[in-house]
């Protein structure tokens, strides 16, 4: 198994030693040359969506990217990565989204909570994250819900969560993905 990880801005060295810790091989996507690469799965990493849309649409990555997430390649968006998938930029998964949605005083935090299918006490750490408003089809389901906002959903082989598991130890929620595959 080969994932790619978009390697543009923000935490994705993060999730490539997430990747290693479980044992999958995977590579950076810093341009188009390597996203043609052969693939299993992509992680679209926490940081600041406006930046990473903006450079996927000056490289001529955004549009190849959402085709294949269409096409149903397997892909895994955290905190920014979940912003990405929203109507607000590939609009793949049918979410609508709150940018920022913790305020400058709750901006960062960590807590643990459980997720359906993947267990309980799950770590979350939360840095200027999003949440989720609404799911817009019953394609999309609710995976975990924090303070009663949703926090992590999938929709068949898209997964997101708010928060960035890569920053903690817990495997669970990667391994989950890599399952999806
Ligand atoms: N606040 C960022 C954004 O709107 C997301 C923060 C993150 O990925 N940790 O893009």
């Amino acid at each position: 198994m080969r994932i790619a990880v978009l390697a543009l801005q923000g935490a994705f060295a993060e999730h490539e030693q997430m990747l290693h810790r479980l044992g999958v091989e995977c590579f950076e996507v810093r341009q188009l040359a390597d996203w043609n690469q052969h693939k299993d799965g992509l992680i679209i990493p926490g940081g600041e969506s406006t930046t990473q849309s903006k450079l996927l649409h000056d490289l001529g990555l955004f549009e190849p990217i959402r085709q294949n997430i269409v096409d149903g390649m397997p892909v895994f968006g955290t905190c920014a990565g979940l912003i990405l998938l929203s109507p607000m930029h590939l609009n793949t998964m049918d979410i609508s989204v709150q940018r920022n949605a913790y305020g400058r005083q709750l901006g960062s935090f960590h807590t643990v909570a459980p997720i359906i299918g993947i267990g309980m006490d799950i770590p979350m750490t939360f840095i200027r994250a999003p949440y989720i408003n609404e799911v817009l089809s019953p394609r999309c389901e609710v995976l975990a819900q924090v303070n009663g906002h949703i926090i992590a959903a999938r929709q068949g082989h898209q997964m997101v969560t708010a928060f960035h598991p890569e920053l903690d130890k817990d495997t669970r929620i990667h391994q989950y993905f890599l399952s999806m595959i």
